[in-house]
């Protein structure tokens, strides 16, 4: 069904519109930085996921990582597809320091694209370095995740942001630059730093991440 012929890169789904292009690989399994808190509300467990033909997709994507030639291959078709955003890990997370340090050759070799994801493999010692250098490129814009269950980290890159999970309606910490809250917490009042996506007056309005960039701008 796939082979090296197959695009590695998909288009953004509704909520990051189909300017943004997406590299994802299977949640949980790659995941080594989770909560219990984020895999219980875990969207890449749900709805679309859940389909055959998405986690065929997603497991061969992830062994296209392992592939000598992933980098090559990656850096090739963001040139030729004229990618301007890409999206890390829709689904999916930074599973070692090796996979990590793929991401950072590939950047190198693509300054003109803005890279930008969500990760909690911050919490896993022998893949914070790597991630940390990832991070501090210009192109790129990192956010750790947050939730209750993981606190805040004790020291946070210069370039790296927080993005904390809710899962209560208490005040979110001051610390995060973002808020995401899940379906049933939207209809709390509205705050400046939760996801405009993620509100009923940006539901109305039909934000997109593609039209709002407050992640990778
Ligand atoms: S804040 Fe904007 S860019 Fe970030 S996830 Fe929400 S809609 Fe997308």
């Amino acid at each position: 069904m796939f082979d090296s012929s197959t695009p590695l890169l998909q288009h953004g789904n509704s909520k990051l519109g189909r300017a943004i292009h997406v590299w994802s690989i299977p949640a949980l399994d790659t995941c080594p930085g989770s909560t219990a808190v984020c895999r219980q509300l875990c969207y890449a467990t749900r709805h679309r996921f859940r389909f055959d033909s998405v986690r065929r997709r997603l497991a061969w994507n992830r062994r296209q990582c392992d592939r000598p030639d992933f980098v090559e291959r990656m850096v090739a078709e963001i040139r030729s597809s004229g990618v301007l955003v890409l999206r890390l890990h829709v689904a999916g997370d930074f599973y070692d320091a090796e996979y990590a340090g793929k991401w950072t050759a590939i950047v190198k070799r693509s300054p003109r694209v803005r890279f930008y994801g969500y990760s909690r493999s911050w919490r896993v010692a022998s893949i914070a370095a790597a991630l940390e250098e990832l991070a501090a490129l210009k192109a790129v814009r990192l956010w750790w995740s947050v939730d209750d269950e993981s606190g805040i980290p004790a020291n946070v890159p210069s370039t790296v942001r927080l993005a904390y999970l809710q899962t209560s309606s208490a005040a979110p910490p001051s610390a995060a630059d973002l808020v995401f809250r899940p379906p049933r917490l939207r209809s709390l009042p509205e705050l400046p730093v939760v996801c405009d996506h993620e509100t009923p007056s940006g539901r109305t309005l039909g934000v997109t991440c593609g039209s709002c960039g407050r992640c990778f701008r």
